[in-house]
């Protein structure tokens, strides 16, 4: 069935394909010019030390928990509402992912107040997952890591250019990583970037990256170097020119992409007002500028319909919606590591958040169809 509102809008044009033409006829297609410039870029919009494009988000996590250590029989505390590959990273080391809850309805991010309980001798990092590029309690998150001397990862991917107290998300941490995949807020169609302020992390980051070669083809070929050693176990996580050329375009519309969907999200806060008695809007008190990378809304207890039966007529009158997220505990390649944790509230979520359509080209009039669907479903 095609959508008469799909969830998501790719916003690509010639620009992108202008490029990407551009990069063809230059003949150097992976891991050159094109991505050291889209790296580049990348660093100056958020104003940190080293960003590292790679091949996906999931390879951004791996290299993360990999040049931090991170390693067999070690703990790392984690959410559970967050996209599988948050937690499977923490397994490509054979490290302990220790589940931890959210802060409530309202706060869909890892509750650090919980997070001190869950620390044993074992612990030596947290993940933390930007919900929808809303920002965790940065402050409270790094002072339980100082004081426990603990790495912190951000999964950024629904966060670019994102802040928190006039710090960009993805910087705060030790490692910040990033996802370009089709429906995010840059999209590359695959495509993913490391950034750090760490030199050290960044130097091994660049290694792993390509095989633990000491030197890239491209500096061969532009004769900086002759031949290269291996000093590590490294693997390909490298992007590729043709996409980094569409990531640099993309960029350049960032911005002004985000600017118009925090517009979008007024909107629908504006028309979500007549569902007040029904529904939870997360995250409606925010201050800060944010990516919105998704619309999510919660259904509260006292409502009568079921998550499912609100989906199944939203989509009946051509309206696309999804869940953020199907919770990872409950897979069942995870249930083991959740026995005897607590997870109410991320249960919660999980089974009753309704993710409304999010891009920059809804109109005003579409968000008042798309509210105006959600209210028939819920109320009548
Ligand atoms: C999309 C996403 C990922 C995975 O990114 P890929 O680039 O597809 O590997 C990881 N974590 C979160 C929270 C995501 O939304």
């Amino acid at each position: 069935m095609k959508y008469k509102i799909p969830l998501f809008d790719l916003n690509f044009g010639t620009a992108e394909a202008n490029n990407v033409l551009k990069t063809i006829k230059s003949k150097w297609i992976s891991m050159g010019p094109k991505a050291l410039e889209f790296e580049r870029r990348f660093a100056n919009l958020l104003h940190v030390k080293h960003s590292i494009c790679l091949t996906n988000c999931t390879a951004a996590l791996h290299l993360a928990f990999d040049v931090l250590e991170i390693k067999e029989d070690d703990e790392v505390i984690c959410p559970s509402l967050s996209f599988v590959a948050t937690v499977n990273a923490i397994r490509y080391v054979n490290a302990t992912p220790v589940f931890c809850d959210i802060t409530s309805s309202d706060d869909l991010n890892l509750d650090p107040r919980k997070i001190n309980s869950l620390i044993s001798a074992k612990t030596r990092a947290i993940i933390v997952m930007h919900f929808a590029g809303f920002p965790c309690d940065m402050d409270a998150i790094m002072k339980i890591a100082r004081a426990n001397n603990l790495k912190v990862i951000e999964d950024a991917s629904h966060a670019p250019l994102s802040e928190y107290k006039g710090k960009k998300l993805g910087t705060i941490g030790d490692v910040g990583c990033f996802s370009f995949f089709s429906n995010k807020n840059i999209s590359t169609g695959e495509g993913g970037m490391i950034v750090t302020n760490n030199d050290d992390v960044a130097t091994d980051v660049r290694l792993k990256r390509s095989h633990g070669m000491t030197t890239m083809s491209y500096q061969r070929a532009t004769g900086h170097s002759t031949t290269y050693n291996v000093k590590a176990l490294g693997y390909n996580y490298r992007m590729d020119d043709l996409r980094a050329s569409i990531g640099i375009v993309q960029l350049g519309k960032l911005k002004k992409d985000l600017v118009r969907r925090a517009k979008v999200r007024n909107w629908y806060l504006k028309e979500l007002e007549k569902l007040e008695h029904y529904i939870f809007i997360p995250f409606k008190q925010n201050q800060e500028f944010v990516s919105n990378y998704v619309m999510p809304i919660v259904l509260k207890k006292s409502q009568k319909k079921s998550r499912d039966e609100v989906r199944t007529v939203m989509h009946k009158m051509g309206i696309q919606t999804s869940i953020h997220y199907p919770c990872i505990h409950r897979f069942s390649i995870y249930q083991s590591f959740a026995t005897g944790s607590n997870l109410k509230l991320t249960e919660y979520i999980s089974d009753n958040e309704i993710t409304l359509p999010m891009y920059s080209g809804l109109s005003k009039h579409t968000i008042s169809v798309i509210v105006n669907s959600l209210y028939k479903a819920i109320v009548k």
